[in-house]
């Protein structure tokens, strides 16, 4: 993972500021790092992936978070892409795709709708067999890497339950047109779907069609949250290299920022902030790497725990900084606007509550 760390390094220089104010991230590097198979890097040798850990991809997610949380939006869809093929598609559909992903084409996964947000179950969009073709009518809103992607899984209605159709972005009826002017993560390629008659061959419907949509949407989510969790952990340490360098070096009332005792606490909560989430992705992950029954819930809690506290760190950091940090693509005003929207995505912070309060509650029964 220390090879990965260095070519993400050296792809992604010193852009992501000019990124996010293009609101696109230049293709032929997002494509180079699908090649390397570093955009799903928990894809196992045998399907050509880089097999790395989840512990190993957490730590390189958070890297790459650190430095851009748009290209680490990729990741995750990426990500959360190959692990429904990996974990729904039978062995022909894994052999089929997973190697595709891992050598250069880009991925995302549409669940959401307009009327569907975080009530998924009342998702419109309908996957049905017609011979040997499935056909797939909907809309899927806000799909992260949308637009960069070769392929698109979609989740939808099917035959009294769900399934999850993994649609070419060439094939025809799919129409999609970039979210504008996306609040942060700017560079993640959102975009809205629009899939009119798309006809597909019936291999393209991956395996465990038909069952609940909870069963389905979660096995894809919970690889979305260990990424996004791992992400905030890269945002929150971002953020503490620039508190720090700034403390140090800006002076105010005859001495440096950080020697004034509002400013330390500053400092001192980022790093609690940083390390809390750290060790909620860690627990997460070797719950993950042990294929242990916990890791569906160390997740949601390493979920909620990063992505809260890397939106209150990132409040504070722009605090910290003040007017030095208070312009649209300065990396703490970046991360300000990105940490934010973590609070909202795969399953929002109350969704997650509800989660970890209901596995409270029912241990009670
Ligand atoms: P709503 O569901 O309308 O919720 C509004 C508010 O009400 C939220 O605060 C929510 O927590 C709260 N709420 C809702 N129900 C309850 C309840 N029962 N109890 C308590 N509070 C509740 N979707 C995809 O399919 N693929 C993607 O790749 C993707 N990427 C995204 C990237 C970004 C940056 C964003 C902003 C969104 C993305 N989404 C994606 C959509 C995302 O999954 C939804 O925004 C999210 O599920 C919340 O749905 P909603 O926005 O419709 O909010």
């Amino acid at each position: 993972s220390l090879e990965l760390r260095a070519l993400a390094g050296e792809l992604i220089g010193d852009q992501p500021d000019a990124w996010d104010r293009a609101g696109a991230i230049p293709e032929d590097l997002v494509r180079k790092l699908a090649e390397a198979g570093a955009l799903c890097a928990e894809v196992p040798a045998r399907y050509g992936g880089l097999g790395l850990s989840s512990a190993e991809s957490g730590e390189f997610t958070a890297y790459v978070g650190s430095r851009c949380s748009s290209l680490r939006s990729v990741m995750t869809s990426q990500g959360m892409a190959a692990w429904t093929i990996q974990r729904l598609g039978d062995r022909g559909q894994r052999t089929e795709f997973l190697p595709r992903l891992t050598s250069g084409a880009v991925a995302a996964v549409g669940f959401s709708e307009t009327g569907a947000g975080s009530d998924l179950s009342t998702m419109d969009t309908e996957i049905r067999s017609d011979g040997d073709s499935v056909v797939v009518d909907g809309h899927k809103v806000w799909v992260t890497a949308a637009d960069y992607a070769d392929l698109l899984v979609v989740f939808g209605r099917y035959e009294g339950g769900a399934a999850a159709a993994v649609v070419p972005a060439t094939t025809p009826g799919v129409h999609v047109e970039r979210v504008p002017e996306p609040m942060g993560c700017r560079a993640a390629g959102h975009a809205n779907i629009r899939l009119d008659g798309v006809r597909l061959p019936a291999a393209n419907l991956l395996g465990g069609a038909g069952q609940s949509t909870a069963m389905l949407v979660t096995t894809a989510l919970a690889y979305g949250r260990i990424s996004v969790a791992w992400g905030c952990v890269g945002i929150l340490r971002a953020c503490l290299a620039e508190v720090r360098g700034h403390a140090v070096s800006r002076e105010q009332f005859g001495k440096p920022l950080g020697e004034h005792q509002l400013v330390a606490r500053h400092v001192a909560e980022l790093l609690v902030a940083e390390q809390s989430a750290t060790r909620a992705c860690e627990h997460a992950s070797r719950r993950w790497d042990e294929r242990s029954p916990e890791m569906v819930l160390a997740t949601v809690l390493a979920k909620y725990v990063s992505s809260r506290q890397a939106a209150d760190g990132a409040a504070s950091a722009v605090q910290v900084l003040a007017s030095a940090g208070a312009r649209d693509s300065h990396p703490v005003a970046r991360a300000y606007r990105d940490a934010k929207l973590m609070e909202i995505i795969e399953g929002s912070n109350e969704i997650c509550q509800l989660i970890l309060s209901e596995h409270v509650l029912a241990g009670a029964k």
